[in-house]
C-alpha cells in the first residue's frame, strides 16, 4: 500500500467509525489494525521500522487503549484531572440563575439543537383544535365584547375601557379563562385562551391587555400551581367571577430585568392583623409598571423574606417569597396611573411601608416561602408562550389585512401601490411573517396543551414574534404614508405601532431574552449530555463527581467527534445525504434544515470547548447561535402549519417564503458567529466546515415576493383562513370595515372601472385639458347618459368610490378638540 493509500484508509476508518458512534473496543482494534498496517506492511523499498521503534509504538498503543479502556486507569490519569481543571474554571452559577436554568421542560427544541431532529415527531403533534365550547365562545362572547370596544374612545377619550365592557368582561367569565370549572372558570386550553386575546387584540391593545393579565403570569396561576386547597377555594372562585381583580408585582425602580435583585422585602414576626395577635410578616415594597393594579382588589407580590429570629425554621435568608394580599389591607398604597405609550390598560406603581400580614398570605403557605424565583419562572416558562404570541401574530394578522386591502385601493400615479415593486418588498416581509407568526403560535401552544412547559421555546417565541410583529407594523406604517401617521378615529395602525415596544419590553426584556436566555439555556437544557456534566463537577463528592463526569465526559467526546464527521460528510455533499421527511413539495429544504441543525450541535460544543463559561459574557455570540436555534424553530413550525392546514398549492410560496429566510438568517447568524470568533485559524476551520463552498442560502427572490404581495391583494380563503379570528366591525363605523368593503368592492368591479375609466379618459381627450380633473364621481354621469354602464352598476360604483374615499381619508381637529381631547 502506498502511504497515500493508507493516509486515505485511515481517514475513511477514522471517519467511519465517529460517524457511526463506534464503541471504544472498535477504536481499539482499529488502532491496532492501524498500527500493525503501518509498521508490517512496508512499501516496496521502504525502509522498515526498527525492533526499538516497532516496541515503542506498541507499548504507547496498549497505554492509550489501557487509558481508554481500563476504568480506573482513566479516571486516574484522564477523566479525573480533567474533572479537577474543569472545576476549577467553571464560573460559579447564583442559585437563583440555576433555578432559571432548570425551569422547565424540554421539547422539540432540544431535538433541533442535537443536530438529528426526528421530523416524523415533529408531524405526530397533534393538530391544534378549539373545542365546540372555545368556538362557541369565540364567535359570541368575544364577538359581543369587541363589538362594545371603540379603541380611539379608549385610547383618547375616557382612558380606560367602558364600564359596559368590564361588566361584560365579567360577567362572562373571561377573568376565569384558565381556571379549572370546579372553581367556576372556564377551563380553556393555552389555544382557546391565545386565540381569545388575538381576536380582542385586532379591535383594541388595550382590552386584549386588560382580558390577558388575569389568565396569565400572576395570582391565578400562581395559585392553580401552587396554592393550598384552602387558598384555591377562597380565591379562585371569586378570581374566575371578576369579583376580585389581580395584578402581580415584581417589578420596581431598582430591580427590573434583574427581577432577582428585589430589594422588598418581608420580615417574619408577631404582629397584629384586623385585632388579632398572631405569626406573620411584616413586608415593605416599591413596585412600578404593575399591569392592572390601579384597579386590583388582590395584589400578588414578591419580596425577599427573612426571619432573623427563626420563627419559622432554621434559616434566616429565605428567598423570594410570594404573597398574595387584598389591596384594602391596611399600609397597602395603590391606584395612581402609568400611561405606557398611549394603551390606557390600567397599570401602575404599589407600595407598602411594614404591612403586616399573616402567613397564610404566602401563595402555597410556609413550606413555599423562599421557592417564589422558581415559581416565577416556572410560570414564566409556559406563560410567555401565550399572550405575548397572541398580541404578535394579531397585530401581524391586522397587518395583513389592511395592507394588502389599502396597497389595492390606493392608487398613485394611476397604479394600486402594491404593484410597485418597493412597496411589494414590504407587503411580501408582513405576508410571510403573518405565516410565520401564525405557524409559531400554534406549535408552541402545542406543546403548553400537552402539559409541557417549554422555556426555551417560550423564550424563543417571545422574542422573535414580537421583534417579527414589530417589523410587520412598520412595514404597515410604510406602506400608509401620512394615512398611517394621522391620529384619529380612522387610523386603525397608529396605536398597535405605539404599542409594539410594550410587547419588546414586558415578560422579558427582548435584548436579554435574546442575548442571554435563549442559547444560554438553551444550550445547558437541550444538549445531550452538559447539565449531567455540570451536574457531576458541583457534586459534593469528589470521586462520586469524578465517577459521574467520567461516565458523560466519554458519551459526549463520542458525539462530538460523530457529530464533526457527519458534518464534514454532509457540508461536503451540500446536504444532499441529509435526513428529510416526505412533506411534498418541500425535502430540499427539510434536508437544508437537518444539515443546519447539525451545524448547530457541532458548533456549539466547539463554542463549549473555546469559550466554555466565558460565554455568558460573550452575549453576541450567545445571540447569534440562539438565532439558529430560533430560526431552527420557527421553519418546523411552518412545516407543521403547512402539513397541518395548508393548501398544498396556495400556501406554498408562503412556505417557501418562509423557509428561505429562516434558512438565510441562519446562514447570516453563523457568518456574524463565525466573523467575530478572535482566532483566524478557526475562524477559517469552522466556516469551512459549516459552509465548504460559500454562502449556500440567498433568501426569496423578488419574484417570490411579488407573488406573496400579489396574493395579498386579492380577496381569498387562504387570506381568511390565515388571519381567522380577527375582528372586522361593521361598515357603518368601523374604518377596518369600510377599508374592507371598498377591497372586496374594487376587485369584484374591476372590470367595469376600467371600462369607465377609459371611457373617462378618452372624454377627457375629447374635452381637451379643461376636463382633466375629472374623477369618477364626474364620470359616472357622463358614462350612464352614453350608455356605458347601466343604473345599477353606476350605484355600485358609486358606493365603492364613497367607501374608496372614506377608506383614504384622515381625520380633522380644531385645536380646542386637540387641547380638550374631546374629540
Ligand atoms: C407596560 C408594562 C407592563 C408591565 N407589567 C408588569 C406587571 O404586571 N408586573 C411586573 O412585575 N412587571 C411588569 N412590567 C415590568 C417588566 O417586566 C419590566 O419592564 C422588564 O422586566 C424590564 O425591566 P426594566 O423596564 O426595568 O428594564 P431594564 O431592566 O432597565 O433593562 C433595560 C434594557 O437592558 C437590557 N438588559 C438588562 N440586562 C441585560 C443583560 N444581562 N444582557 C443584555 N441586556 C440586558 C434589557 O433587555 C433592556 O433592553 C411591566 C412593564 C411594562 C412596560
Amino acid at each position: 500500500m502506498h502511504v497515500w493509500e493508507q493516509v486515505l484508509a485511515a481517514f475513511i476508518a477514522i471517519g467511519g467509525l465517529a460517524f457511526f458512534q463506534a464503541p471504544r473496543w472498535a477504536w481499539s482494534l482499529a488502532l491496532v489494525a492501524a498500527t500493525v498496517s503501518v509498521l508490517w506492511n512496508q512499501p516496496e523499498g521502504g525502509v522498515g521500522f526498527s525492533i526499538l521503534t516497532q516496541v515503542c509504538v506498541f507499548a504507547v498503543v496498549i497505554f492509550l487503549i489501557t487509558l481508554v479502556n481500563v476504568t480506573k486507569i482513566r479516571r486516574l490519569l484522564l477523566t479525573g484531572p480533567l474533572f479537577k481543571l474543569f472545576r476549577k474554571i467553571l464560573p460559579p452559577i447564583r442559585a437563583t440563575e440555576l433555578e432559571a436554568i432548570n425551569a422547565g421542560d424540554i421539547w422539540w427544541e432540544a431535538d433541533l439543537f442535537r443536530g438529528r431532529p426526528p421530523w416524523k415527531k415533529l408531524f405526530s403533534f397533534p393538530k391544534p383544535q378549539l373545542s365546540v365550547e372555545e368556538q362557541l365562545f369565540l364567535d359570541n362572547q368575544v364577538e359581543v365584547f369587541c363589538s362594545l370596544l371603540n379603541d380611539w374612545e379608549i385610547t383618547q377619550q375616557t382612558l380606560d375601557l367602558p364600564s359596559i365592557a368590564w361588566k361584560y368582561l365579567k360577567e362572562q367569565g373571561f377573568f376565569g379563562l384558565i381556571i379549572p370549572k370546579e372553581f367556576g372558570g372556564k377551563d380553556f386550553s393555552a389555544l382557546a385562551n391565545s386565540t381569545i386575546v388575538q381576536k380582542i387584540s385586532t379591535r383594541s391593545v388595550t382590552a386584549a391587555v386588560t382580558t390577558m393579565v388575569p389568565n396569565s403570569l400572576g395570582p391565578a396561576e400562581l395559585l392553580l400551581a401552587y396554592g393550598t386547597e384552602e387558598q384555591k377555594h377562597y380565591y379562585l372562585p371569586k378570581l374566575a367571577s371578576g369579583e376580585e381583580i389581580p395584578c402581580f408585582a415584581l417589578t420596581g425602580p431598582e430591580a427590573g430585568s434583574d427581577a432577582s435583585a428585589i430589594p422588598d422585602i418581608g420580615v417574619v414576626c408577631k404582629g397584629k392583623y384586623r385585632g388579632k395577635e398572631m405569626l406573620g410578616m411584616r413586608l415593605t415594597w416599591d413596585k412600578r409598571y404593575i399591569t392592572l393594579a390601579p384597579v386590583a382588589t388582590v395584589l400578588g407580590l414578591a419580596v425577599k423574606l427573612y426571619d432573623p429570629e427563626g420563627l419559622i425554621g432554621d434559616k434566616q435568608e429565605i428567598g423570594i417569597t410570594l404573597c398574595l394580599l387584598p389591596t384594602n389591607t391596611e399600609g397597602v398604597e395603590i391606584g395612581k396611573r402609568h400611561f405606557p405609550l398611549n394603551q390606557p390598560f390600567l397599570n401602575g406603581p404599589t407600595r407598602g411601608k411594614d404591612v403586616f400580614v399573616p402567613l397564610d398570605f404566602i401563595i402555597g403557605g410556609v413550606p413555599m416561602a423562599g421557592k417564589g424565583w422558581r415559581m416565577l419562572v416556572e410560570c414564566l416558562s409556559a406563560g410567555r408562550g401565550i399572550s405575548l404570541p397572541a398580541l404578535s401574530t394579531a397585530c401581524a394578522k391586522h397587518c395583513y389585512r389592511v395592507c394588502g386591502a389599502y396597497a389595492k385601493i390606493r392608487k398613485q400615479f394611476h397604479t394600486s401601490i402594491g404593484r410597485f415593486e418597493g412597496v411589494e418588498a414590504a407587503l411580501a416581509q408582513i405576508g410571510g411573517i403573518t405565516y410565520l407568526l401564525e405557524a409559531t403560535r400554534l406549535l408552541t401552544l402545542t406543546a403548553i396543551d400537552q402539559k409541557i412547559r417549554p422555556a426555551v421555546v417560550t423564550a424563543i417565541a417571545k422574542y422573535h414574534m414580537t421583534e417579527f410583529s414589530r417589523k410587520a407594523v412598520n412595514h404597515a406604517m410604510d406602506i400608509h404614508g401620512g394615512r398611517g401617521i394621522m391620529l384619529g378615529p380612522n387610523n386603525y395602525l397608529g396605536r398597535s405601532y405605539e404599542s409594539s415596544p410594550i410587547s419588546i419590553t414586558v415578560e422579558g426584556a427582548n435584548i436579554l431574552t435574546r442575548n442571554l436566555i435563549i442559547f444560554g439555556q438553551g444550550i445547558l437544557r437541550c444538549h445531550p449530555f452538559l447539565q449531567q456534566e455540570m451536574q457531576a463537577l458541583s457534586h459534593p463528592d469528589q470521586n462520586e463527581g469524578i465517577a459521574a463526569f467520567d461516565k458523560t465526559i466519554l458519551q459526549h467526546v463520542r458525539f462530538f467527534l460523530s457529530n464533526v464527521t457527519r458534518l464534514f460528510f454532509h457540508s461536503l455533499t451540500a446536504g444532499q445525504f441529509c435526513s428529510s421527511y416526505a412533506l411534498q413539495p418541500l425535502q430540499a429544504e427539510i434536508k437544508q434544515l437537518s444539515r443546519m441543525s447539525l451545524a448547530l450541535s457541532c458548533i456549539s460544543d466547539f463554542t463549549l470547548l473555546l469559550l466554555g463559561g466565558r460565554l455568558k459574557r460573550r452575549e453576541r455570540l450567545s445571540a447569534r447561535l440562539g438565532d439558529v436555534l430560533s430560526y431552527l424553530f420557527l421553519a418546523s413550525a411552518v412545516l407543521k402549519y403547512f402539513n397541518d392546514f395548508g393548501d398544498k398549492k396556495v400556501d406554498l410560496p408562503y412556505v417557501r417564503w418562509t423557509l428561505q429566510t429562516c434558512l438565510f438568517q441562519i446562514q447570516k447568524a453563523f457568518l456574524g458567529f463565525f466573523h467575530n470568533l478572535r482566532n483566524p485559524l478557526v475562524r477559517f476551520g469552522l466556516k469551512c466546515l459549516v459552509f465548504p463552498y460559500g454562502r449556500p442560502y440567498h433568501g426569496p427572490k423578488d419574484k417570490l415576493d411579488r407573488q406573496l404581495a400579489r396574493h395579498m391583494m386579492l380577496p381569498s380563503q387562504f387570506r381568511d383562513r390565515l388571519t381567522s379570528n380577527y375582528y372586522l366591525g361593521k361598515k357603518e363605523k368601523d374604518a377596518v370595515a369600510v377599508l374592507e368593503y371598498a377591497f372586496k368592492a374594487m376587485v369584484n368591479l374591476e372590470p367595469l372601472l376600467a371600462e369607465v375609466e377609459h371611457f373617462g379618459k378618452t372624454t377627457v381627450e375629447d374635452r381637451g385639458n379643461l376636463s382633466k380633473s375629472l374623477g369618477m364621481e364626474a364620470i359616472i354621469p357622463l358614462a350612464l347618459k352614453e350608455g356605458v354602464i347601466s343604473k345599477s352598476e353606476a350605484n355600485e360604483i358609486l358606493e365603492f368610490e364613497h367607501a374608496r374615499r372614506r377608506a383614504i381619508a384622515v381625520d380633522e381637529f380644531s385645536t380646542e378638540q386637540l387641547q380638550g381631547k374631546k374629540v
